[in-house]
């Protein structure tokens, strides 16, 4: 915890250099508007990740309070890492009784189980055994022992989740299965602070949790918001191109956001539940673009795991959904609907047609 707030330090004096300009840059995207409107920006940590919201059009720091309370009541429901919580409190209760949750905890859950027959088990929130198995992410980050991974493996399965809608409860069959709400969690808490931020009558804002970015309406100039996707190669640290869009949600998954190294190895936090292992196929980083921030989460983690031929042909069949793939070799595919509204910005990067 520490460090986390050693980097905390750091990056709030980077953001008040950074938004003295004219950009907002956080874990994954970068933001420009215009910089003679007014506005107000605040960062937290929360969601185990850096935050950053800024509102277009005042500059009234108040609303704040609100929003990240919001923010922080659905993270003591949703975090499975915070105790008490009603996912810790399903997974403690896995094997023995179902578990009254509020409709919040049964929407995500429900949105998974789909985003898991979609997908065919890939994207599977019963990944818990294997998440803390690997403890990617946590001080003690381990490669597990093959065996260890073949019991992981036998506790994931989605279709041993059994929600009861009508009693709003939800339970475990087995007691060493677990639920983890990561992959799909900030994006519908990011969708709920938008709502709350309509309800306290502000129009333009960014919402920024870690790479998963919320647009809400437009820049108060009326013209759109520019999103920069952030170069997967870290140690570079600028972007690969930006895209220019209102209303919607931009959500970025890639292998570099969490990971540690080990015999010159790197292994990344997004598992795949057949292998056990994280997933490793041809692509670095996918930005997913959706109306809702809770589909395009789910839809980066998805399609990350799926690669990216079988990633584009999911994103081409779901309406109202768009998504740029960036290779490991560096090429840059896209859906259709994105074409016009991307724009290149790294010559070390190809698009590619
Ligand atoms: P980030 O947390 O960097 O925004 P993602 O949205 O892609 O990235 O979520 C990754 C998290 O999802 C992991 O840290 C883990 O908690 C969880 N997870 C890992 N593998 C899977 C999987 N196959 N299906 C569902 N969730 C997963
Ligand atoms: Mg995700």
């Amino acid at each position: 915890m520490k460090k986390n707030i050693f980097k905390y330090v750091i990056f709030v004096i980077l953001m008040a250099i950074i938004l003295s300009g004219c950009s907002i840059k956080s874990n994954g995207t970068t933001v420009n508007q215009a910089n003679s409107d007014l506005k107000v920006s605040k960062n937290a940590f929360l969601l185990n990740t850096f935050n950053t919201i800024t509102l277009f059009g005042t500059d009234d720091g108040s609303y704040f309070e609100a929003i990240y309370d919001e923010v922080s009541r659905l993270e003591n429901k949703l975090s499975v890492h915070i105790e008490g919580s009603e996912v810790a409190l399903i997974n403690n209760y896995a094997g023995i009784q179902p578990v009254k949750v509020s409709l919040e905890t049964i929407e995500v859950i429900e949105k998974s189980i789909e985003y898991a027959e979609l997908s065919d088990g890939l994207f599977d929130i019963t990944i818990g055994p294997l998440v803390n198995l690997w403890g990617i992410g946590t001080d003690s980050p381990r490669l597990p022992q093959p065996s260890e991974i073949e019991s992981a493996l036998d506790l994931i399965d989605y279709r041993n989740i059994v929600m009861d809608k009508a009693n709003s409860t939800v339970y475990l069959t087995d007691k060493n299965m677990s639920i983890d709400l990561g992959a799909i969690a900030k994006g519908y808490i990011a969708d709920k602070a938008a709502e709350k931020m309509i309800e306290l009558g502000l129009k333009s804002a960014i919402i920024n949790f870690g790479g998963n970015v919320v647009l809400l309406g437009e820049k108060p100039d009326g013209s759109a918001f520019q999103v920069g996707i952030q170069e997967p190669d870290e140690s570079r640290g600028g972007i690969v191109g930006t895209v220019t869009a209102k209303d919607i949600s931009l959500v970025t998954s890639g292998d570099y956001e969490r990971y540690f190294v080990q015999d010159d190895v790197r292994y990344h936090h997004i598992l795949d539940p057949y292998t056990g292992y994280p997933t490793d196929n041809n692509i670095k980083a996918v930005a997913i673009i959706a109306t809702r921030s809770f589909d395009a989460d789910a839809l980066s983690t998805t399609v990350l795991l799926l690669g990216l031929d079988e990633g584009m042909a999911l994103i081409e069949s779901l309406d109202g959904v768009e998504a740029v793939f960036i290779t490991k070799e560096h090429e840059i595919y896209m859906s259709d609907g994105v074409k016009d509204s991307f724009k290149l910005t790294s010559a070390e990067y190809t698009v590619v047609d």
